[in-house]
This record gives structure tokens, C-alpha cells and sequence, in this order.
């Protein structure tokens, strides 16, 4: 039994990416076996760089990423294939990562039959069950990818996903693609799933009405930074950070997600040149003289949530 799902701790940078020198930098957050963690930024904050680095994808060039308290990167081959199938990675467009010339059932196949998951023999029944589960009917498994709509094509990835019996979803705007009313049958079965399979997920979107619907915990990122963590009805019900405040001022629901962000001032700077001290100072109102110079730690104001603001130090910024 698994008991500490998880712990991704003081990531610095993706040697993968060298277009964003650093994507992600001293990001330190836990994921606890059965949380559902909603992370939040505008693109370019390196959500998805932090995404890939937990699902092996990226490997950091500097920190840990710790999985049931080992170090992923000091695991044996043997260990880490382990953990790369507990940790499966689900993405934005299925259709870009569903291999056109594959019938459902070899996609979805492929992964166990080559870790021996199952066997040749039993394929058949085994993608059946899977694709049941994604609420996919088993005849599906003789066509192709372009013989289904966008939402059928969703539930495929996930199928091939959980092929491999993982633990663990890192979800990367799975349902970002999908029409609203699609979105909500696809959240449906990744809450559905987590219930029925006793998932962890890290569920990273640009979308707050959808992390809103279906996290436990939300982490706002800003240009490589975590700048706060709180649980779910905390961060909804007030948030501590100006830039989380910004975002929450206009809060999308699942049908008006054109309102997004557009209480924020100016643009989302460079992640290759971030501003100095407090990242979000060029944007934010209520920067004080500190801002500029001094990085704000993330702080813990009481339990659970953390915070990285000046404000939180007493005083003005
Ligand atoms: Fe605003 Fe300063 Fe707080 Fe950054 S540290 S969010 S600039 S008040
Ligand atoms: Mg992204």
C-alpha cells in the first residue's frame, strides 16, 4: 500500500527547455495520496515545465522531485520505470498525441502489453474493462483516432493512461480544448475515476472555474513562482496574494471563461526576464519600495496556506 503520494520539492529549471532558462524556480509543494491539487497561472508561468518535471517528462537541473518520499532521480531503472508508470501524464490535445494510424485497441494496449500488464491473449478483455471505465463502449477499440469527436478522443487518452494502473494523473489543461458542455462530462469522470481508482491528481489549468470545480488544494503560480497555497475554499473564499486576488476578482464559471484574467493589468512579462525582487511587482497594486528588490518567501500564515508577499512581513511592500 502507498501511503504518501507526491512530494515535489525546490525545483529549479528544465534542461529539456532551454528556450526558459529557468521555467520553475524554487517551487517546494507536496501532494498528499488522494488530494486533488488545482495549479493556476497564466501561460508562460511554468506550470506545465513543473508538470512534466513530476511526470519524468523533464528532468530538473537542480532540487528533487520525491515520489513516496524517494528521490526520482536516484532511483534504480527497475524503481523509476515503477514510478514513471504510477505517474501518468494526460494532455491538452489527444488528437496530437493519439497516433492516427493506431486502432484504440493497440493504443491503448501498447503500454501494458510491453510491461506485462497483461498479454496478448487477454487484450481483448483488457482494453475492454478500460475503455468501460472511461465510459467508452468496448466496440471502439477497432477504430481509429479521427472516428471519434473531441470529447471521445479525451476519454481515450485517459484510457491509455490508466492502461498502466497509476496512482498518480498530472493532468496539463486536459479539458482546455473541449466544448463547455463536453468540459463538464470529462471533470465528471476524472472525479468519478478518482472515487472508483483512489487517484491523486495534480490538475494543472490556466481555467480557475475549472480547478474550482474539482480541487482540494490550489497552488497559484507566477512566472516560475509559487506565490500561493491554500486549500480550495480558502484560496475562493480570500485570497491572501494581490496577484491571486486579481485572478479571483473575476472568477470564470465553466460557461464565461472569456472573463479570465482580464482584471489584471498590463501583460504577463518575459519568463526569460523576469522583474526583479517580487516577479509580480510591475502588475501589481499594491507594490511598496521593498518589491522591487526583495524576493517575498513564501510564508506560512496559518495552517495550510502559504503565501509569498511582503504584506504578510507587516508593513507595507
Ligand atoms: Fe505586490 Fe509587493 Fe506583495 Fe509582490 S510583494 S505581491 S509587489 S505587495
Ligand atoms: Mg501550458
Amino acid at each position: 500500500p502507498v501511503d504518501a503520494a507526491g512530494k515535489i520539492a525546490n525545483l529549479l529549471g528544465a534542461k529539456n527547455k532551454p528556450e526558459v532558462v529557468h521555467a520553475v524556480n524554487d517551487v517546494s509543494l507536496g501532494i498528499k495520496q488522494g488530494e486533488v491539487v488545482g495549479l493556476v497561472g497564466e501561460s508562460g508561468c511554468g506550470k506545465s515545465t513543473l508538470g512534466r518535471m513530476v511526470a519524468g517528462i523533464y528532468e530538473p537541473t537542480q532540487g528533487q522531485i520525491l515520489y513516496q518520499g524517494m528521490d526520482l532521480q536516484g532511483l534504480s531503472r527497475t524503481q523509476r520505470m515503477g514510478a514513471n508508470l504510477d505517474i501518468q501524464m494526460i494532455f491538452q490535445d489527444p488528437m496530437a498525441s493519439l497516433n492516427p494510424r493506431m486502432r484504440v485497441r493497440e493504443i491503448v494496449g501498447e503500454a501494458p502489453l510491453f510491461h506485462q500488464i497483461t498479454s496478448k491473449a487477454l487484450l481483448d478483455d483488457y482494453v475492454a474493462t478500460i475503455l468501460q471505465r472511461v465510459g467508452l463502449d468496448p466496440v471502439f477499440m477497432r477504430r481509429y483516432p479521427h472516428q471519434f469527436s473531441g470529447g471521445q478522443r479525451a476519454r481515450i487518452g485517459i484510457a491509455r493512461a490508466l492502461a498502466v494502473n497509476p496512482k498518480f494523473l498530472v493532468c496539463d489543461e486536459s479539458v482546455a480544448a473541449l466544448d463547455v458542455s463536453i468540459q463538464a462530462q470529462v471533470l465528471n469522470l476524472f472525479m468519478q475515476l478518482r472515487q472508483e481508482l483512489n487517484l491523486t491528481y495534480l490538475f494543472i489549468s490556466h481555467d480557475l472555474g475549472v480547478v474550482k470545480y474539482l480541487s482540494d488544494r490550489v497552488v497559484i503560480m507566477y512566472l516560475g513562482r509559487v506565490v500561493e497555497s491554500a486549500p480550495a475554499a480558502k484560496i475562493f473564499a480570500g485570497p491572501n496574494h494581490p496577484y491571486s486576488q486579481a485572478l479571483l476578482e473575476n472568477v470564470p464559471t465553466l460557461a464565461h471563461r472569456h472573463k479570465r484574467f482580464s482584471s489584471i493589468k498590463g501583460e504577463i512579462p518575459s519568463p526569460l526576464n523576469p522583474p526583479s525582487g517580487c516577479h509580480f511587482h510591475p502588475r501589481c497594486p499594491k507594490v511598496g519600495p521593498r518589491c522591487k528588490s526583495e524576493v517575498p518567501v513564501l510564508r506560512e500564515l496559518e495552517a495550510g496556506h502559504y503565501s509569498a508577499c511582503h504584506l504578510n512581513d507587516g508593513g507595507t511592500g
